[in-house]
């Protein structure tokens, strides 16, 4: 059995801070370290919207961890964690093999679920994991280049409402797509102000984009909302919220009810204080901390300083304090953007320009780092 002294499982957001930390310092200690994730790239979702629109290439939204890993010396191990024993310090990966550790950082994301909550179709293309969904969304776009298509996006959160957007925007095909955008009973953009939901309500609106604030469901190989059904359609997009993967939970480790790991302040495990987890599948529970790409983003910092700080033997100093307001840019795919922060709210090319600035630079630092 392998033995590191450190293992990150997941190169999600946070997780890359902690390599990015290691490139520019070295690893703490001078410890054995290594990267469990199944691809050498992190997929960032910020661009994703944007790359379907056509404003990026697939590779623009990409961060490089294989040769991050390779720079902060670091091996990388491709595959999935499937598998957690706190006690005995062992991950286990899809391929089999067991790794043993000393300490370990979790940033693996949350998981879909829309085949449980909507039931099965084979025209169901989930958002999560995001490196699958792109890859399947390519595959199905280059196949339906042709005629007009039906897009379904299925959930009213941020990450529903831009992809309706992208999708009635997108240049790539020869006819235009209808889109239709069913948020369930929670409606649209449900946590966020009055103002960015009259503002997105108008917008959809002007784009000819339904929408529908009903549950959808697969019934029969047909979509419905209620006793309504949506067909034809010919695709459907899953973008309902994520839920949490069992190996945590499975194996001891302290957990909500949700199933998302439990960590105090500095990111550490409740229960398993050589164990730390940041990202979607970490659950604060000293403080509420929403799950974002924002609050992993600038979590990254905090994992990074604590992860060196226990690998040199010294005390935990560094604690994640969210602001009391995040701020959100959600592109409409036609060079405007959405910005809400709080309860306030505006549309404009400025929003759009800004969104492109913040997300490009945080990729340019990154392939910087990688030696790009
Ligand atoms: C379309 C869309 C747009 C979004 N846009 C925004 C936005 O603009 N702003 C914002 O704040 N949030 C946004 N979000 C939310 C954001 O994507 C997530 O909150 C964020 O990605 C969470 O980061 P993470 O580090 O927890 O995990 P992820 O970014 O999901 O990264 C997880 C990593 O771990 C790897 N991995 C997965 N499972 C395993 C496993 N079992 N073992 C090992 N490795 C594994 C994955 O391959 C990946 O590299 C968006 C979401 C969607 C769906």
């Amino acid at each position: 059995m392998r033995r590191f002294d450190v293992i990150l499982v997941g190169g999600g957001h946070a997780n890359i801070a902690v390599l990015a930390d290691w490139v520019r310092k070295g690893t703490p200690g001078g410890g054995h370290a290594a990267l469990l994730t199944p691809q050498p790239f992190l997929t960032y979702s910020g661009m994703v919207p944007g790359w379907l629109a056509g404003r990026y290439q697939r590779e623009d939204g990409r961060v490089d961890l294989a040769a991050l890993c390779q720079r902060a010396g670091v091996e990388w191990i491709a595959g999935h964690c499937v598998g957690l024993d706190p006690e005995r310090q062992i991950v286990v990966s899809d391929r089999g093999e067991q790794i043993a550790f000393a300490w370990a950082s979790i940033d693996t994301g949350a998981v879909g679920r829309a085949r449980e909550t909507l039931g099965d179709d084979p025209r169901l293309c989930e958002v999560r994991p995001m490196d699958r969904f792109v890859a399947q969304f390519d595959a199905w776009r280059s196949a339906n280049r042709q005629g007009a298509q039906r897009i379904a996006v299925i959930g009213g959160g941020a990450g529903g409402v831009e992809l309706a957007f992208a999708c009635a925007n997108m240049a790539s095909l020869d006819a235009p797509c209808e889109v239709v955008l069913v948020t369930g009973r929670g409606g649209l953009l449900p946590g966020f102000g009055g103002r960015l939901k009259a503002l997105a309500t108008r917008e959809l609106a002007g784009r000819g984009i339904a929408v529908i604030a009903d549950d959808a469901r697969v019934l029969d190989g047909a979509l419905y909302t209620g006793a309504q059904c949506l067909e034809p359609v010919d695709i459907i997009i899953a973008a309902l919220g994520s839920a949490a993967p069992d190996w945590p939970q499975a194996g001891g480790l302290a957990c909500d009810a949700a199933g998302f790991i439990a960590v105090d302040r500095y990111q550490r495990s409740l229960s398993h204080p050589h164990i730390f987890a940041a990202g979607d599948i970490a659950t604060r529970t000293d403080r509420a901390v929403p799950h974002s790409g924002v609050h992993a983003v600038h979590t990254g910092p905090v994992l990074a300083a604590n992860l060196r700080a226990v690998l040199t033997g010294k005390q935990l100093r560094s604690s994640y304090t969210p602001r009391p307001a995040s701020l959100y840019l959600i592109s409409c795919g036609d060079g405007t953007a959405l910005a809400s922060y709080g309860a306030c709210a505006a549309q404009g090319r400025w929003a759009q320009a800004l969104k492109q600035r913040i997300d490009s630079r945080w990729i340019a630092a990154y392939a910087k780092l990688a030696g790009a």
